[in-house]
């Protein structure tokens, strides 16, 4: 009976919105870190990152200091640096994932888009016609989120969300890249290059140097090789990384310069059609505009609230199709009072905020809170 009544009890506990989050997105860290469900691809991606660089750090940095200057070691330590917050901002942090529709919103836009014959089901007509910049656009309604989709979002199947300015789902980076990251994969794929670019010149610097170092004979670049193998074995992984890193970069420049998502661009969404010119109604009119807009435009705030608390299961006397409760602040006791409150004093006739953890205490202040929605 004391377990039933302790089960009963856990089920109304409050949780966090990333405990209960659809979709099939990880968190991490208490819900400030969000990522796709498989991250295998991000570990192999991060391993090479920090395995190259250390062992270039390790074994070229110290001779091409003595040789050449102290400067190539500090510059290659903050662009090492540089890519690494870059790669993790854009793997930890929400890519502009759109809330889905509460039962409440859902129903709404179901019964305003039903036949009004009785009798007669038609799923949500597909398509609602909007405006921008004079032109009109067509938005999906998404049945896994039952929202219409803004424009340029998209839902990734891999995370089974709907997200903002949609670019696409990248395993490299273990996360989607949307709205909210985008411009952090793309500096990343940037400094990522010249990454590349500098530590494949660094240990060609060495091996070249190295070749005449300590006879009067000129070694060959085979022997060099052969007496430098952890050099060799980095100047082979940039070698084969660099052309496909420098061309994702090259590509990316294209997109950034003229406003557009890879979504965009594989889809031929302003593309011209039967002749009729489509323009890109986001796009500045110039390259330098987009850049500017893309790179230094403001930061959009999470839509998710991922770490404000829900309740989940309603006591009995709470209507089932209730989506909100008013939670009612506790009285303010003085200091006699608080020392005679004995704890936990979970009360079925209303729900005593006392009983919540420290962080609930803070958020209830809100008295409102929303139930299973986003
Ligand atoms: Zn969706
Ligand atoms: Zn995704």
């Amino acid at each position: 009976m004391a377990r039933m009544s302790e089960k009963k009890y856990e089920t109304m506990m409050p949780k966090r919105n990333y405990e209960i989050f659809p979709g099939r997105n990880k968190f991490y860290c208490k819900g400030h870190i969000i990522m796709s469900s498989s991250n295998c691809v991000f570990l192999v991606t991060v391993m090479l990152i920090i395995g190259t660089s250390t062992l270039f750090f390790i074994f070229d940095c110290p001779y091409l200091y003595k040789e050449l200057s102290i400067a190539i070691p500090i510059v290659g330590g903050w662009l090492f640096i540089f890519v690494m917050v870059m790669l993790l901002r854009t793997a930890f942090s929400d890519p502009g994932i759109i809330p889905r529709a509460g039962i409440d919103e859902a129903s709404y836009i179901e019964k305003s888009l039903a036949t009004n014959e009785p009798g007669v089901y038609r799923p949500p007509a597909r398509q609602l016609d909007i405006e921008i910049k004079g032109k009109q656009f067509k938005l999906k309604y998404c049945f896994t989120c039952k929202i219409f989709r803004p424009p340029r979002a998209s839902h990734c199947s891999m995370c089974d969300n709907c997200v903002e300015r949609f670019d696409h789902h990248c395993p490299w980076v273990g996360n989607c890249v949307g709205k909210r990251n985008y411009r952090y994969f793309y500096l990343f794929l940037v400094s990522l290059s010249f990454l590349c670019i500098y530590i494949f010149a660094g240990v060609v610097a060495h091996l070249v140097l190295f070749r005449t170092q300590g006879s009067n004979e000129l070694r060959s670049f085979v022997s060099a090789l052969r007496e430098n193998p952890t050099s060799a074995m980095v100047a082979v992984i940039c070698f084969f990384s660099v052309w496909s890193v420098v061309g994702l970069a090259g590509f990316h420049s294209y997109l950034v310069s003229s406003n557009l998502t890879t979504n965009e661009d594989i889809k031929g969404t302003w593309a011209a059609r039967r002749g009729e010119k489509c323009e890109n109604p986001y796009s500045t009119g110039s390259a330098f505009g987009n850049c500017f807009q893309i790179i230094c435009g403001p930061a959009y705030p999470s839509l998710i609230r991922r770490r404000e608390i829900v309740v989940t299961d309603l006591p009995d006397y709470c209507e089932a199709q209730s989506t909100a409760i008013d939670i009612p602040k506790p009285p303010i006791l003085n200091h006699e009072e608080r020392q005679t409150q004995s704890f936990p004093t979970m009360k079925k006739s209303h729900l005593n905020k006392e009983t919540y953890s420290d962080d609930f205490k803070d958020d209830s202040n809100l008295g409102l809170l929303k139930l299973s929605s986003v």
